[in-house]
């Protein structure tokens, strides 16, 4: 075991949004840099480094950002640039191996087990692609590698900005046990709190916690995440469990005999749904509603979505739709629940399709605004904040 096994590479652009535009404008250069949208409820889409080192991040609300670097720089997206260059780097990544999963529009993983004979080791491979990048396109990425997705993940998010790190098999548990247990997707805040509580900061002390309250910490996710903290997580590529669920449902004391109240339930159901889908980076594929009527009977209808969401508005449509349809069947209702299922992982930034709101709804925007909301506690973030794409 050693380098030549570390077949799975995480390529990711550095602050991508924002290195297109400063490519672009070489005046803004060291300057701190946003992309997103200027108004008050605007919201940072990307930040420059130079942005970064004032403190500011993505899905900051744009006015904390402008409180924290007075000169700060806001450029508004440009969706079609950047899809555009998102194409040009995919290709140049599908020029080494066909082995790729995009996840979002400037990250991807590989598989380049099959491309060592013509390419030579993963960190030849990996320095390649980033030189390639930089100079067909003139920008920075970085690229992490392993034996496992999740942990080329962190080592690229690691490398930054402009950098390469590959983990040896063997050198996983070391590398991981000094890190905070938030690196690993699948600990959002909330499961950081609960860790902490028991003592719990880095993924090497997560190795001492018990199974069972581990799985109360953390959720369904446990075995994986005890597996990764161990260094012993071997996915790669296309051998994700997808079957992976999440949902919530409730008995009630009295039968729900007016449909106008089944239907709000659902929807707050599924705006909860979202939101856990959301903290874990998972979008889903399919939506099901389950309903028990007094007498015992239980249905179960799902909807499969045109593309993988995590948004809440697209959740609530499908289950309002299913809801609809089976009112006529379910005069009163004792249980209902909402469960998303064949679910994804997804890149927490978001992607251009969802800044601009369209195609797939606002899910980029509403984790961003999770995510504002877990790190800023503001309750004033509405769903009127908008990130424009540029004008004309
Ligand atoms: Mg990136």
């Amino acid at each position: 075991m050693g380098i030549e096994d570390c077949t799975i590479l995480h390529l990711d652009m550095d602050a991508f949004f924002a290195s297109v535009e400063v490519r672009d404008d070489p005046s803004l250069q060291g300057l701190p840099v946003v992309v997103g949208g200027a108004g008050n409820h605007g919201v940072v889409a990307a930040a420059s480094y130079p942005a970064r080192a004032r403190g500011i991040s993505s899905a900051m609300p744009m006015a904390i950002a402008r409180r924290r670097a007075p000169d700060l720089v806001i450029v508004p997206p440009r969706i079609d640039v950047y899809r555009e260059v998102s194409a040009r780097v995919m290709d140049l990544l599908r020029e080494v191996t066909p082995a790729i999963e995009q996840i979002s529009v400037d990250e991807a993983f590989l598989d380049v087990a099959g491309a060592r004979r013509l390419f030579g080791p993963p960190d030849r491979i990996a320095q390649r692609l980033r030189s390639r990048i930089r100079e067909e396109l003139d920008l920075p990425s970085s690229v992490g590698g392993s034996v496992s997705r999740a942990v080329a993940k962190i080592a690229s998010a690691r490398a930054k900005p402009d950098g390469m790190l590959i983990v040896p098999a063997e050198q996983t548990a070391s590398f991981l046990a000094p890190l905070p247990v938030g690196v690993i997707s699948g600990i959002g805040p909330k499961a950081q709190q609960a860790l902490e509580r028991l003592g719990v900061r880095t993924v090497g002390q997560l190795r001492d916690v018990p199974a069972s309250a581990l799985r109360r910490a953390v959720g369904p996710q446990a075995p994986m995440i005890a597996t990764l903290a161990a260094g012993e997580d071997r996915t790669g590529l296309g051998t994700r469990v997808r079957d992976r669920s999440v949902g919530t449902e409730r008995t009630y004391e009295h039968d729900l005999v007016d449909p106008a109240e089944v239907r709000r339930r659902l929807t707050v159901m599924a705006d909860e749904v979202s939101r856990s889908l959301r903290r874990s980076d998972l979008a889903a594929r399919a939506v099901s509603v389950k309903l028990r009527a007094p007498d015992g009977t239980t249905i179960t209808r799902s909807a499969t979505m045109d593309q993988p969401t995590a948004s809440g508005e697209r959740l609530r449509e499908h289950v309002v739709a299913l809801w609809d349809r089976e009112v006529p069947r379910m005069p009163a209702v004792r249980l209902a629940g909402v469960r998303a299922e064949r679910l994804q992982e997804t890149s927490s930034h978001p992607t251009a399709t969802e800044l601009t709101g369209r195609g797939t709804g606002w899910g980029g925007l509403e984790s961003a605004m999770d995510r504002a909301r877990d790190r800023f506690g503001s309750e004033s973030l509405t769903r009127g904040s908008t990130l424009e794409p540029r004008e004309g």
